[in-house]
């Protein structure tokens, strides 16, 4: 059975305060979010009815839009209200959550401070793909041409859609060349996150993951480093150079979508053996979202 694709499909969409249908969710091809980029979003997942740190999405949607230089108009509160009102119109328990915010029309030019700021929330069912057998095989990643970029060269902190186009080319890229997704290194060179996932390392029963300071802080990131606090495995934050990954043993990306995936190989350089650290952080992981 082929799946709709996601212009086409029924249920409710949240768009600027009301649940609106599916099908009638559009905005105008004028609209300053499409041409110049002023477009931030957030992922998130509900397990069993329930948004995994909601409140934490709420805020990063809104600093991703303040370092965009606009507003959201609505709270926190009112945000994390909206999204539980679209999951339960949607009648979805275990689903994906995208609220995204805009500029609207108003001004179709680099300049925009008059405009309306847009923002709907739309939910879709998203099982956890993998059981863990099947995740302990780990994955292939590519090493992508493209690199973070710094953080003078654009709003690397925020989750904005503009920073995505390296994303979306490298993991075409990699794809093609038979990876399930690409290691994109940042502008001095270091290992730095996936197009979509941030990336841990283990060694010596050790975690070893790159500092956040040219691409996302992600709430998984966040959360795989609190449950390993939790079960004693020490963390090192630290700038990773590509040639150290030789020494490394296993390896993880985290994310909203990934959760917690072992990397088996990346760029057919570098091989991992997905192998206890990364078991006990995937069962943590899932015993954390399901709690
Ligand atoms: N980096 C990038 C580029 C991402 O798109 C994501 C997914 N939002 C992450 C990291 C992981 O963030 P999170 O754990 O908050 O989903």
């Amino acid at each position: 059975m082929s799946i709709p694709p996601f212009d086409q499909r029924d249920g409710f969409i949240w768009v600027n305060g009301a649940l609106a249908p599916w099908r009638d969710a559009k905005l105008h091809v004028l609209s300053h979010g499409l041409h110049y980029g002023s477009c931030v979003f957030e992922g998130e997942r509900a397990y069993g009815g329930k948004i995994f740190k909601s409140r934490e999405h709420s805020e990063r949607f809104k600093r991703s839009a303040e370092i965009l230089d606009f507003e959201i108009p609505y709270s926190v509160e009112e945000l994390d209200a909206a999204k539980d009102a679209t999951l339960k119109a949607n009648n979805l328990k275990n689903s994906y959550v995208r609220p995204v915010a805009w500029r609207g029309s108003e001004m179709m030019a680099v300049a925009a401070q008059n405009s309306t700021i847009h923002v709907a929330i739309a939910v879709w069912d998203w099982p956890s793909m993998f059981d863990i057998a099947t995740k302990m095989k780990g994955i292939k990643l590519d090493i992508a041409e493209y690199r973070r970029p710094d953080p003078q060269t654009a709003p690397s902190m925020a989750k904005a859609a503009g920073l995505y186009m390296i994303c979306t080319i490298s993991k075409h890229r990699a794809e093609r060349r038979g990876y399930a997704d690409a290691l994109m290194l940042d502008w001095q060179g270091r290992v730095a996150e996936c197009t979509g996932a941030n990336v841990f390392f283990v060694k010596d029963g050790k975690l070893h993951t790159p500092i956040a300071d040219c691409f996302l802080d992600g709430i998984t990131r966040r959360t795989v480093i609190d449950l390993a606090k939790r079960q004693g495995i020490e963390l090192i934050e630290r700038r990773i150079m590509p040639e150290e990954m030789a020494s490394f043993e296993e390896c993880f990306i985290c994310g909203t979508g990934a959760e917690v995936t072992p990397v088996a190989d990346i760029g057919g350089q570098y091989s991992f053996t997905p192998g206890a650290v990364s078991r006990a952080l995937i069962e943590a992981y899932d015993k954390e979202v399901n709690a």
